[in-house]
């Protein structure tokens, strides 16, 4: 590197925005209630469908599975971009669903609890080529149990679109080891809850 170099990371939109309306709570959770996970920033999630259209470009997909209830928002604008149905697999019991019904488990990162959850047969159909999205990736319950239904049905996993990946924690790199195809949107290498700093993996450009 020369004298009057610099290096900078260049923010994305989805980090910016993590930046300036995240917060980080003790126990590793990053709060991003006010635009992801309860009030909903739509252009936001306009540009992280666009975004998962653009990182798999050229794959043949066919549907879009998630988890209620915090993935079903980014995976609707993700499926409205590649123009494909979305199903989300639930957790609680329904009378709506009704028919053979395919079964995980997973445990839960902030509700600390195993849940069941579950997609009606019907839906997921064998040879279908699936792309799962979801809010946040921790420990990578979450994507397993998706994995596993989606494995029940014969259809096939053909990437991952996660909005927010917690590197520290080791759910992206036992599913990367799995052989899968991950696209984050926003890769946390660290983040500290007493000084609020968030620092992402990111390609940092040489300036001079
Ligand atoms: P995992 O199964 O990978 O351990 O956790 C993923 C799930 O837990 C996501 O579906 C998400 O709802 C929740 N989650 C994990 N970490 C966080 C976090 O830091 N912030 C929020 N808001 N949700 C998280």
């Amino acid at each position: 590197m020369y004298e009057n170099e610099k290096i900078v990371s260049v923010l994305n939109k989805l980090e910016e925005k993590i930046i300036s309306d995240g917060k980080v709570l003790e126990g590793d959770v990053l709060k991003v209630d006010s635009f992801l996970n309860h009030r909903i920033d739509v252009e936001i999630l306009r540009w992280m469908g666009e975004e998962f259209r653009r990182r798999f470009d050229g794959v043949k997909i066919d549907k879009i599975l998630t988890v209620e209830a915090s993935g079903i928002a980014i995976a609707s604008s993700a499926a409205l971009c590649f123009g494909v149905p979305l199903l989300f697999a639930k957790k609680s019991p329904s009378v709506n669903v009704t028919g053979d019904k395919l079964f995980s488990k997973v445990y839960s990162f902030t509700h600390k609890c195993w849940n069941t959850i579950y997609v009606s047969a019907e839906y997921l159909s064998k040879g279908e080529k699936i792309l799962i999205v979801d809010d946040f990736l921790a420990s990578g319950s979450a994507l397993e149990g998706l994995v596993d239904l989606v494995s029940q049905a014969g259809a096939e996993v053909v990437g991952i679109g996660i909005a927010v990946e917690k590197s520290f924690q080791d759910g992206g790199k036992k599913i990367r080891e799995n052989g899968h195809r991950l696209e984050s949107l926003a890769i946390v290498e660290s983040m500290d809850s007493k000084t609020g700093e968030i620092v992402f993996r990111h390609p940092r450009i040489i300036i001079s």
